[in-house]
């Protein structure tokens, strides 16, 4: 049997697993491992619940008396689910989440111990940081991080296995000297803004509006595998992705998996997940299959940006997990199979008031409208303004593949608003060239008109547009070019920032105006009036995967990044720094020490491809190559010893060809080679991820295809490597 078949035959034959669910009822258990509101107000005095909430409301600071209240609720709290440790749970640049736990213990004498979990320690930790990514921030030698609590986002209960339950507080993670080492504070920061930013603007049309908060609804889309033929391709080991692998006869052509049934295996996979998400309360909601072979998604409810973007770690986290108790591995790569699409992570947002409003919602009177308006356009003009933002918090080396691969939005970031609100901009634009100032009459006209047509929209719902990178759906903007790896907080920081930003731009120029006389709701329309005509070369409706769109673009002067290291330094230039040094999101020492832990980022992962890549040519492919080899020429010899057929030209041919791929292949390793010792040599972390872009990535593309071709010939028993039929089709 070959070693391929012995991997089929392992992934086909499983035992099933018996999933643990504690109800067949959600309800009965949604949220049961969160310190929610509900169980706060069951374990606090009320004074320390009041005060709990006000930090989390109005971001008061919670007093060391009270923190300890609350660190012993929570710890009586977690010991009554069976939780024997605490941790704060903090997300680093690396993109992952991290945890370091300590028990619920402490020694009263070297003989005696009680359980114990105080403020201090829930407040502040001391992660010894040295190895998580700064960007040359912090020092080695003074290795030390802070992590602080942040009561924002409700503290749980991971549960590990059948054993281990572990209480985690969400923190922040800062240096010694404060500066932010992690994705969660600037985060938290650009909520701030734009929260005050955005209750500045509401204050126009609503004196009771209080708070707002953004909201993000995230749709994870991944690859399911089995863990035999997982373990047996290093390129997913180690990549996530696999480096080669001829096109499969049947992938995706046929659309026969998009929304299908879906496989049993799966669905047991799906239920387990869902289970564990549901007790950690995070409320999923759709789940289906997507476009390629072996991909599928899932979908909450949307939350608060905060909540939700710690909600989505945990599920990444989670789905690994999960997945290996049913022998399947979870791919969240990008783009893990060539030729088929790869995964996103789209980023539904919008901003929701206390008044339980949501501001991208159009309304049903001319004045809920012209609030609406405002929102939606400043949000468009923020877009267009920073475009260049936008399109960096979405660079990886991983979405790379997927941006701009006919499936995925391209590099160029554009917004779609549907035909109706077209019009509506259309219309409020060109009342502005009648004349400077509108008078009451055109006004009325012009309120009445979107009034009436606003509303359509509602029905005109279908209208969508799946190409596009941000694209407006009815009542929410929907960011699709994050990948699917990807911690949402950096797109979504950078998001609200831009947004915060214009906003308050625009309550500065709507007060000029009034203070200059004229009346608000003129005021209000004719700067509107004025970001339409400024941002409208933003605005795109067609095909954003069609090859025209790259040209007309071009021709209106937007951006096309294509490449990880070039997007980047957007991260460095004027728009960044003014954007977020002059809103306190990032201090400049920040952002360049981002710049460079990205960069840095993107050019291990090549350079880890290309390691990896070279060893499965050289101990894989290549000997793949020679069995075969072997095999044809004693057979060629065979048969000419025995004169049979001298002109065996088939085998002559073969024989040729496999020599000549395998000259090729050994030829471009040796070449990749070079090509990153050069580039290795490179002092700057950007040029260096520029060399690796540039210089060593297209050596892996060339090797990809020759081993392809190769693989198409040589026999399929020598073939060591699963192929993607099998990883994409055998369950
Ligand atoms: P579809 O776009 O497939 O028709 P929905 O409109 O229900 O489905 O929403 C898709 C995603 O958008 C879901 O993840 C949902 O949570 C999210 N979403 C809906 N409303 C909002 C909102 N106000 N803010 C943020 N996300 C939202
Ligand atoms: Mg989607």
């Amino acid at each position: 049997m070959s070693i391929r078949n012995e991997y089929i035959e392992k992934a086909t034959n499983r035992i099933k697993i018996d999933i643990q669910r504690p109800s067949n009822k959600v309800s009965d258990y949604f949220a049961s491992n969160v310190f929610t509101t509900e169980t706060m107000r069951k374990y606090l005095s009320e004074e320390a619940f009041y005060s709990v909430m006000s930090s989390i409301e109005r971001g008061t600071k919670i007093d060391r008396k009270i923190a300890d209240q609350v660190a012993s609720a929570m710890k009586s709290w977690a010991i009554s689910k069976g939780a024997t440790h605490h941790t704060h749970w903090f997300q680093p640049l690396t993109g992952l989440t991290a945890e370091k736990h300590d028990a619920f213990f402490s020694l009263v004498d070297s003989s005696k111990g009680i359980e114990s979990f105080s403020g201090d320690a829930l407040v502040q930790g001391e992660p010894d940081g040295s190895s998580f990514p700064s960007g040359g921030m912090r020092n080695t030698h003074e290795a030390r991080g802070y992590t602080a609590w942040d009561p924002s986002s409700p503290a749980f209960i991971m549960e590990n296995g059948t054993h281990g339950k572990t209480l985690c507080v969400p923190t922040i993670f800062i240096s010694y000297t404060g500066q932010t080492m992690d994705y969660k504070g600037p985060l938290l920061k650009s909520i701030q803004f734009l929260e005050k930013a955005a209750v500045d603007v509401c204050h126009y049309f609503d004196r009771n509006v209080k708070r707002v908060v953004p909201t993000l609804g995230w749709e994870q889309e991944f690859f399911l595998i089995d863990k035999t033929m997982y373990n047996a391709r290093p390129d997913l080991v180690a990549t996530g992705r696999t480096l080669v692998g001829n096109i499969p006869a049947k992938g995706q052509q046929l659309e026969d998996h998009y929304f299908g049934s879906i496989p049993e295996r799966v669905q047991d996979f799906m239920l387990d997940l869902e289970t564990e998400a549901w007790k950690l309360g995070i409320p999923l909601k759709t789940r289906h299959n997507e476009v390629a072979p072996g991909q599928y998604e899932f979908a909450p409810r949307f939350e608060e940006a905060n909540k939700a973007v710690d909600q989505n770690q945990l599920f990444m986290d989670l789905m690994d997990r999960v997945a290996r108790r049913h022998d399947l591995r979870v791919l969240l790569h990008e783009k893990p199979f060539a030729n088929v699409n790869g995964s996103g992570k789209h980023n539904n947002w919008s901003l929701g008031t206390d008044t339980h409003i949501n501001l991208l919602s159009p309304g049903s009177t001319p004045r809920t409208n012209l609030q609406f308006l405002t929102f939606f356009i400043n949000t468009i003009k923020a877009v267009h303004d920073h475009a260049n933002l936008m399109r960096a918090s979405v660079a990886s080396a991983g979405n790379d593949h997927r941006l701009g691969a006919n499936e995925a939005p391209p590099a160029i970031i554009s917004v779609f608003i549907g035909t109706t609100l077209y019009d509506v901009l259309d219309e409020i634009e060109r009342s502005v060239k009648k004349g400077e100032k509108m008078d009451e009459y055109e006004k009325a006209d012009l309120k009445l008109n979107i009034h009436n047509k606003i509303p359509d929209l509602l029905l005109d719902n279908t209208d969508r547009n799946r190409t596009s990178p941000f694209a407006f759906t009815g009542n929410k903007f929907e960011f699709r070019a994050v990948g699917s790896s990807f911690n949402c907080s950096f797109p979504m920081t950078v998001l609200n920032t831009i947004v915060a930003n214009q906003l308050s731009r625009f309550k500065q120029e709507v007060d000029k105006l009034v203070e200059g006389g004229e009346k608000k709701d003129g005021a209000i329309l004719r700067v509107l009036r004025r970001y339409i005509t400024d941002a409208k070369k933003i605005l795109f409706e067609g095909d954003n995967y069609s090859k025209e769109w790259e040209e007309e673009a071009q021709k209106r002067g937007l951006s096309n990044v294509k490449t990880t290291p070039y997007a980047l330094d957007f991260l460095v230039g004027d728009d960044a720094k003014e954007i977020f040094v002059d809103n306190h999101i990032f201090s400049h020492t920040e952002l360049e020490a981002r710049y460079e832990v990205l960069n840095e980022q993107y050019q291990r992962k090549i350079q880890i491809e290309s390691r990896i890549l070279g060893e499965m040519v050289m101990n894989q492919i290549i000997p793949s190559a020679t069995h075969y080899l072997h095999h044809l020429t004693s057979l060629q010899k065979n048969l000419y010893d025995i004169s049979l057929d001298k002109e065996t030209t088939v085998f002559i041919d073969l024989i040729k060809e496999i020599i000549t791929y395998t000259n090729q292949l050994k030829k471009e390793v040796d070449n990749m080679i070079e090509a990153r010792r050069k580039a290795n040599k490179i002092e700057a972390t950007s040029a260096r991820a520029k060399a690796y872009c540039d210089k060593v990535k297209p050596h892996l593309e060339k090797i990809r295809d020759i081993a392809d071709r190769l693989e198409f010939v040589v026999e399929d028993a020598q073939w060591t490597l699963p192929k993607y039929r099998e990883m994409l089709f055998i369950r």
